[in-house]
């Protein structure tokens, strides 16, 4: 069986069109009787006044600032961005906060079922299995993503394995203890455990992991590439967040990701005007609604993920909408000496062409009235003196071409640049710091 739900994943297009919609109307009324934000936000508009899939254009996005305005007032701490009554709050989650004050999301049993429901699609899509046993390799602490991979497993009927509360030696211990064949990771850290396997001799591909499902932050194909060579193993991707839920995956054709429909309305939308969908092939602004999820209603979110639309039907039999790939945060496209530079692109020609660094990280700094930009490069253990400079010759040329500019690059020996362990932050912006200083 390769569906997860066989009758939601090959729907035609018209039905998904319909239940969407519907869903939605629903959705916008429940929202604007029982949030405090979009009692407000809602004003003036009306369920009737919706009347296709174009009509939702009209409404507001919901912005992740305007969200933390209404979280201050009560209840405590969710405030006007509850949608049930305090009492029947099951759970509580929260966002990192790497971008300010965190949001914290409050989730019911019922809205929590449904979370787990639309994750299972992922799993599922992404060939996990009763026969694997899922390592977990991190403490869950506060953060939705590991507990919903955590119940959405057992739902699927894998074997899950918590890995908190170890170091990265004691999980890679743990994985050959009990044989873990299936492993859920940020990119970086999948990475990171290879690095480390290897350095206690052990070969990553002998730890017998069949599948790996990452997320957390964009994989170039190249990243996936790697992962999939030092693991020798398919290594899948998804997209989502702690407050629109996980939205996408990616199947076994490895081909995109597909929307999971209908649990969620995802519009991909021009980043300029934030207007009109954007066509095949193009880079757009991701904009979710959640269609089923109450605790927490949430209408047109603006996850500021920027995703390339990807075609319509795939030869896995699913007929959702897909994406082909995840570019990035609009927060991380920056300018530089007027080109338009976007950090992953950096990533993608390092995994693809340079097996010898391990690490890196860039920096963007104004020298005079010039932006320059700089590449450290962490040299892999092998990689002799003699070949340094060659090496970093090669990057110049390379990140010339993929880029546009004129990097200059830095060696660094190996060790010196920080490890992450769930997301990476290789990216420094030294002139927007100067600005908020
Ligand atoms: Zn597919």
């Amino acid at each position: 069986m390769n569906f997860w739900n066989p009758y939601l994943e090959t729907l035609p297009r018209e039905a998904y069109d319909q239940i969407e919609l519907s869903y939605f109307r629903r959705m916008f009324s429940f929202s604007k009787e029982h949030s405090g934000l979009y009692r407000d936000k809602l004003k003036g508009i009306e369920e009737k006044d919706i009347r296709s899939l174009d009509d939702i254009k009209k409404i507001p996005f919901t912005e992740k600032e305007e969200m933390r305005k209404y979280q201050e007032v009560e209840p405590f701490p969710y405030g006007g961005l509850l949608g049930a009554p305090i009492e029947k709050v099951t759970s509580f989650r929260q966002t990192s906060g790497t971008t300010g004050k965190p949001i914290y999301v409050p989730e019911t049993y019922e809205s929590w079922q449904w979370r787990v429901e639309s994750w299972c699609h992922i799993l599922y899509m992404a060939g996990f299995r009763p026969r694997h046993r899922v390592f977990l390799p991190f403490g869950y602490n506060v953060y939705v993503a590991f507990w919903e991979a955590h119940f959405a497993s057992e739902k699927v009927g894998c074997e899950l394995v918590p890995g908190g509360a170890l170091d990265t030696k004691g999980r890679i211990h743990k994985i050959q203890e009990i044989r873990a064949n299936g492993m859920m990771n940020t990119p970086t850290y999948g990475l990171h455990i290879a690095e480390e396997a290897k350095s206690m001799g052990i070969d990553p591909a002998s730890l017998g992991i069949e599948r790996m499902l990452c997320a957390g932050e964009p994989m170039p194909p190249a990243t996936r590439k790697r992962l999939e060579e030092l693991y020798q193993c398919h290594v899948f991707d998804h997209i989502g967040g702690t407050e629109p839920c996980a939205w996408a995956g990616m199947c076994e054709a490895k081909d995109g990701m597909h929307i999971i429909e209908p649990f969620f309305l995802v519009e991909i939308l021009d980043r300029e005007t934030l207007q009109k969908e954007v066509d095949e092939g193009e880079i757009g602004v991701a904009v979710v609604t959640p269609l089923g999820r109450r605790s927490f209603p949430l209408i047109r979110f603006n996850t500021k993920d920027l995703v390339i639309k990807g075609k319509n039907g795939c030869s896995c039999g699913r007929t959702s909408k897909m994406i082909k790939e995840v570019v990035g945060r609009t927060d991380d496209l920056r300018k530089v000496r007027g080109v338009l530079f976007s950090p992953k692109t950096v990533e993608e020609v390092l995994r693809k062409e340079f097996q010898e660094v391990e690490e890196f990280e860039i920096i963007v700094e104004r020298r005079g009235l010039m932006d320059v930009i700089t590449l450290r490069a962490e040299a892999n253990p092998g990689l002799t003196v003699s070949s340094i400079e060659q090496t970093k010759a090669r990057l110049r040329e390379s990140l010339k071409v993929a880029t546009n500019l004129s990097f200059n690059v830095i060696m660094e020996p190996p060790g010196s640049l920080p490890r992450y362990t769930l997301k990476a932050k290789r990216f420094k912006d030294l002139r927007e710091e100067k600005r908020n200083e």
